[in-house]
C-alpha cells in the first residue's frame, strides 16, 4: 500500500489541539483527512458517531485489544478507552491521503515511535494550567468531577512535551493556527 504521512497533535484537554486540527483540515494543499478514534465514552454535545468517534462499548473495545486491531490504545481515563484502528490508517492511506490524529500524548508518542520516519508529532501548549481550567469551564460539556480529572492529568501531560518533534505554545489562537500549518506543510514538502 502507498504509504502517506502521520501528522500527530497531542495536548492536554482544553489546549485548543482540536480547533487547530479541525483548521488544518479545511486546507485542502496539506491533503489530510481525520484519524477517527474508537472509545468506549459515551457522545458528548453534538458528536457524531463515524465522524468524531466511533463510539463502541468497553466490551467492544476490549474485543478489539485482544484482537490485535489497534496500532495503539490508552485508558485515558478510568474506564474511558481510547485507540486507533490499524484499519483507520488502511482507509485513508488508500485514498492517497496523510492521516492527522488528535489523540493523547502517550498515544501521540507511541506512533512517533512505530513510525519515527513518517509521523511528525507536534505538542499544543496552554498558557497555564490555570488557563486550561478556565477554558475546560467554559466548554461547559463535563462535570466539575471530570474537569478536575482532566486538570489532574494536564500536569504530567506537560512533562512529556520536549519527547515531541515540535511545540506549538497556544496563546494566541489565529497565531497557533498559522504556526500549525506551517510545521505541517514544511514536513509534508
Ligand atoms: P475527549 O474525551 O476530550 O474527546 O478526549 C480525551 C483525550 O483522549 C484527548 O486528549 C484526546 O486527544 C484523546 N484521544 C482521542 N482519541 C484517542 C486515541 O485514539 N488514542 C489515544 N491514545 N488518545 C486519544
Amino acid at each position: 500500500m502507498q504509504q502517506g504521512k502521520l501528522i500527530v497533535f497531542s495536548a492536554p484537554s482544553g489546549s485548543g489541539k482540536t480547533t487547530i486540527v479541525r483548521h488544518l483540515l479545511g486546507l485542502p494543499e496539506l491533503n489530510l483527512e481525520f484519524s477517527i478514534s474508537a472509545t468506549s465514552r459515551e457522545p458528548r454535545g453534538e458528536e457524531i458517531d463515524g465522524s468524531d468517534y466511533y463510539f463502541i462499548s468497553l466490551e467492544e473495545f476490549k474485543k478489539h485489544i485482544k484482537a490485535e486491531d489497534f496500532l495503539e490504545w490508552e485508558e485515558v481515563y478510568r474506564d474511558n478507552f481510547y485507540g486507533t484502528l490499524k484499519s483507520e490508517i488502511d482507509r485513508i492511506w488508500a485514498k492517497g491521503k496523510n492521516v492527522i490524529f488528535d489523540i493523547d500524548v502517550a498515544g501521540g508518542l507511541r506512533i512517533k515511535r512505530k513510525f519515527p520516519e513518517e509521523t511528525l508529532a507536534v505538542f499544543v501548549k496552554p498558557p497555564s494550567i490555570d488557563e486550561l481550567k478556565i477554558r475546560l469551564k467554559k466548554r461547559s460539556t463535563e462535570s466539575e468531577d471530570k474537569i478536575n480529572m482532566r486538570i489532574a492529568k494536564a500536569s504530567v501531560e506537560l512533562a512529556t512535551a520536549p519527547q515531541f518533534d515540535r511545540i506549538i505554545k497556544n496563546y494566541d489562537l489565529d497565531i497557533a493556527k498559522q504556526e500549525a500549518f506551517e510545521l505541517v506543510r514544511d514536513f509534508l514538502k
